[in-house]
């Protein structure tokens, strides 16, 4: 559920001879790197190791099994009281102890529970990142001090933290030596990055990010996840740049006031509208996307229109949004104006059709322009390759192609569908040629 996480993780077990496996069946040790931020993915937890419990059997008890990230951390020994046939847990900041458990686990010590935060963040024990292929995560901020109402991040993943920025710039540089051009930077809240420079300043994102775009072969940098608080003008201003790419989620849970004052979101509708006002201002063509929230405890109905009205004056490219799930150890769990499920039901069914039309509308405005798109994965089809749109729509083309995997071309969409376009690859025209003649 957090796949810069599991990537570490490969790099922490490469050097025990482990390599990644791309199913369970015939993994020796199988990591459930979990994520507790809503009931349901909690609940999936359990019913995936009662899968992996039978894998196990049928191996003769021959495969070790972890349960890493958020779900570990906030369920610790509870995990082995319900599974017992679980070796390993470990918290959201123990997996640089792999090995250790591991070793212990082969010698038949099972049960270990790991859920300490080290005294040092965890990036300081990790060995180096290795190779993503042409995009790639990169953590540059961990935790978070908001506490919205609703939100287990700051139990289960601890205060903030921000990596110094010559450890981001050296993994950086690392990545791009092997090949990555898109680098997505990550954190529970990103934008609110002040990590130490090597001048002994305290740097935000936009210095961080205007730092990066000077780095030679890397071409597009995005960051996921950020608060409307902490977009500042800086911030704001970095989007102006051409290696930025035209493209920002910026979850607002709610459109109504008094719900962002219950949730304890601390700023308002207004500001964020603001906020989408003054990117569009630097970047026109810029996509926004969002999180939200719909029956959060004591949303009434108009609450709730609030939330489809500012749906609408926004107009997002895409958007994910839930139904609100009460987390054992927030404030809002405990409130007694819950929302009955059936309410919640119709809010999102609602809402979610309002985004899809939005999507659609994105999507198929999309047909006809051509754009850069950075190919890094293969379709579902034979032959078929996957890549990204400036936007993060996925795009995909046909099999002719193969010399631009991992690369980035040219492409004219010809069909905008709900979850995806199709494309075909610009070929470059006698002008270019004739042009590229003359400078030789
Ligand atoms: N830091 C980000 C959000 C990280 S959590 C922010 O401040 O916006 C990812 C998303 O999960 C949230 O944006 C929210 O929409 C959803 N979420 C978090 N807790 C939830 C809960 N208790 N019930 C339903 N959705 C929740
Ligand atoms: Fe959770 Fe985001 Fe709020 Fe932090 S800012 S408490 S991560 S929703």
């Amino acid at each position: 559920m957090n796949a810069y996480d599991t990537v570490r993780m490969h790099d922490v077990m490469r050097p025990l001879g482990y390599a990644a496996s791309d199913t369970p069946e015939d993994a020796d040790l199988v990591i459930l790197n979990t994520c507790h931020i809503r009931e349901k993915a909690e609940e999936k937890v359990y019913s995936d190791l009662g899968r992996i419990r039978d894998l196990k059997k049928e191996r003769g008890g021959e495969m070790l099994i972890a349960v890493g990230g958020c779900v570990g951390q906030a369920e610790g020994e509870e995990i082995i009281r319900r599974a017992p046939y679980v070796d390993m847990v470990m918290g959201s900041h123990s997996y640089h102890q792999l090995p250790e458990m591991v070793t212990k686990a082969i010698r038949g010590q099972g049960g270990i529970v790991e859920l300490d935060f080290p005294p040092e963040p965890k990036f300081d024990y990790l060995p180096d990142a290795t190779s993503q292929g042409a995009s790639a995560f990169l953590s540059v901020q961990e935790g978070c001090d908001k506490f919205c109402t609703f939100c287990v991040v700051p139990y289960t993943r601890g205060a903030e933290y921000s990596r110094k920025v010559s450890a981001i710039l050296e993994e950086a540089k690392r990545l791009v030596d092997q090949g990555t051009m898109d680098i997505m930077l990550l954190g529970q809240n990103v934008n609110a990055y002040h990590g130490e420079g090597a001048d002994g300043r305290s740097w935000s994102l936009a210095d961080l990010m205007a730092e990066l775009s000077k780095m030679d072969g890397l071409k597009r940098i995005r960051y996921i996840t950020s608060h409307p608080r902490d977009m500042t003008q800086d911030l704001i201003d970095i989007h102006g740049e051409e290696k930025i790419m035209p493209y920002l989620h910026l979850p607002i849970q709610s459109g109504s006031n008094s719900v962002l004052k219950r949730m304890n979101r601390k700023h308002t509708t207004d500001l964020y509208l603001d906020i989408l006002s003054r990117l569009r201002k630097v970047r026109p063509d810029i996509a926004f996307t969002s999180d939200f929230i719909v029956g959060f405890p004591g949303e009434t109905d108009a609450e709730f229109e609030e939330t489809m009205e500012l749906v609408r004056q926004v107009n997002y490219a895409a958007a994910y949004s839930f139904k609100y799930s009460p987390r054992p150890g927030t404030p809002a769990a405990t409130d007694e104006n819950q929302v009955p499920e059936e309410v919640k039901k119709l809010r999102l069914a609602r809402l979610q059709a309002l985004l899809q039309e939005q999507q659609m509308a994105f999507n198929a405005a999309t047909v006809g322009k051509t754009f850069e798109v950075l190919f890094d994965r293969d379709g579902k089809l034979e032959g078929q390759l996957l890549g990204k749109s400036p936007y993060m729509q996925s795009v995909h083309i046909s099999s002719q192609n193969a010399e631009i995997r991992n690369q980035i071309a040219k492409v004219r969409i010809t069909g905008g569908y709900l979850n995806s376009l199709a494309g075909e690859i610009v070929v470059p025209n006698v002008l270019t040629l004739g042009t590229r003649y003359a400078t030789l």
